[in-house]
């Protein structure tokens, strides 16, 4: 029995251990991927925030450009330290009343606010061409970049730009010739809807991608510290439900080795033991004896007593053969009121004394009935034992049918004795 039993422990424990690394698992992946989404979804909704704050200093500045635009420029009084645009002819005006004034078109304006936006530490901006007609608007590598993408019909280009210890969010967006444009711009060939250029606008986004960075520890930590907790968990869970389970399966294979009326071993379990102690003997050229015992008249006790009481006696009696008898020994109930013994390492004529002993115990014994009255029982007995050779099968049922012939010549000489059989 112990074989087997640390056979199925052996699978349950493999199969317990397989179970707690296979759900490990699928925690931690569904953890990390939870916080991997959050991660991104957060990564994602920042990302779009910047873009739209982006957009729209890029969407203010092309509205302040398109009411420039509308005038067709706008006059400003030429005080000191206001300079004319050199790219415009004609850019200064004076009034009836002698005061100078110079034109400010969309161009300069942008480039003047941008230098306020600038100056006042908000975002920069500037305006930028492929082809510029202020060689200062000219493109730098990024905005080359964002306008070759606008060429492929694309309306919003932005990079994150290292600058040193910092980092700008730099955003393009392009601008179109506008009918208001072509009043000053249509004889350099501009038509309506084309692309000339375009507005970046860039500011310091060092502190927002550091809290995201500070933020994808905190995730980590996060989610190993909930991984952790939830393994855990599983594994005590796990552990108890292992152990439960081991004493079911304990309980269960002993009753499936267990004769339920006498608690002695079942018939199944006696032929298991059988064929590995006489296999067992053969290997170690020992002799292994057998017993069977068979109670005398036990019809006629069921007959008077009833067959409550006829169980009564069978597990009295059983009791009395098994606490005659060494651990090593089995002892099991062959069928109906038979009773056999495997006793190893021991030759035919010391099995035989052992079945007198038992026989005359259960002799002696007097089994009490429920009324009070006292029943005296006997068994025959037949004992066959020899030291094993050849085929194991064949063997063991020679030994079986050995006993049970000299079962039959005890039953036929009498009863309540035991006989061995020859040699
Ligand atoms: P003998 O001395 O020749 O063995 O006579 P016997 O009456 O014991 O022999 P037999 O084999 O004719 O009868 C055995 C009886 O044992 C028959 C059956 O009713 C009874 N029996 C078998 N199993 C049980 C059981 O589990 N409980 C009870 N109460 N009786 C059983
Ligand atoms: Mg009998
Ligand atoms: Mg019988």
């Amino acid at each position: 029995m112990t074989g087997n039993a640390n056979h199925g422990d052996y699978h349950s424990m493999k199969m317990w251990r397989m179970f707690l690394v296979n759900i490990s698992m699928a925690v931690l992946v569904v953890i990390m991927l939870v916080y991997l989404g959050i991660l991104i979804r957060n990564n994602q909704l920042i990302g779009e925030e910047i873009q739209a704050r982006a957009r729209s200093y890029f969407q203010h500045i092309v509205l302040a450009r398109r009411w420039n635009a509308g005038y067709g420029g706008v006059y400003v009084e030429k005080k000191r330290g206001v300079e004319s645009n050199p790219y415009l002819e004609n850019p200064d005006i004076s009034s009836i009343d002698g005061t100078l004034y110079t034109l400010k078109n969309p161009a300069l304006m942008t480039r003047e606010i941008s230098k306020l936006a600038e100056d006042g530490g908000l975002f920069k901006f500037r305006i930028t061409s492929l082809r510029p007609l202020n060689p200062g608007n000219g493109a730098d590598e990024f905005e080359k970049r964002a306008l070759e993408f606008f060429e492929s019909g694309m309306h919003e280009y932005s990079e994150n730009v290292a600058d040193g210890e910092k980092t700008f969010f730099r955003y393009m967006g392009p601008l179109f010739v506008e009918a208001a444009c072509l009043k000053c711009h249509a004889k350099q060939g501009y038509t309506i809807g084309q692309v000339r250029g375009g507005i970046s606008v860039s500011f310091d986004v060092t502190e927002i991608l550091g809290s995201l960075h500070r933020q994808r520890y905190i995730i980590i930590v996060l989610s190993t510290v909930t991984a952790l907790l939830l393994i855990g968990m599983l594994y005590a869970i796990v552990r108890r439900l292992m152990r439960k389970v081991r004493d079911l399966y304990a309980r269960i294979e002993a009753m499936s080795f267990t004769d339920e009326l006498t608690g002695l071993s079942n018939r199944r379990y006696l032929f298991a033991r059988l064929n590995a102690e006489y296999e067992r003997a053969g290997r170690n050229s020992r002799p292994i004896s057998f017993i069977m015992a068979d109670l005398d008249h036990f019809k006629s006790i069921n007959d008077r007593y009833g067959h409550q009481a006829g169980d009564a006696v069978l597990r009295d009696v059983s009791g009395v053969i098994k606490s005659e008898l060494r651990k090593s020994d089995v002892v099991a109930r062959y069928g109906g009121e038979e009773i056999a013994v495997i006793l190893p390492d021991t030759p035919g004529d010391l099995g035989l004394a052992i079945a007198e002993k038992i026989r005359k115990k259960v002799e002696d014994h007097g089994v009490i009935l429920s009324d009070g009255g006292v029943l005296k029982v006997t068994i025959s007995a037949g004992v066959s034992g020899f030291v094993p050779r050849g085929e194991t099968a064949e063997g063991v049922e020679k030994l079986v049918r050995s006993a049970d012939d000299a079962l039959y010549r005890a039953k036929q000489n009498g009863r309540n004795r035991c006989e061995v059989s020859e040699p």
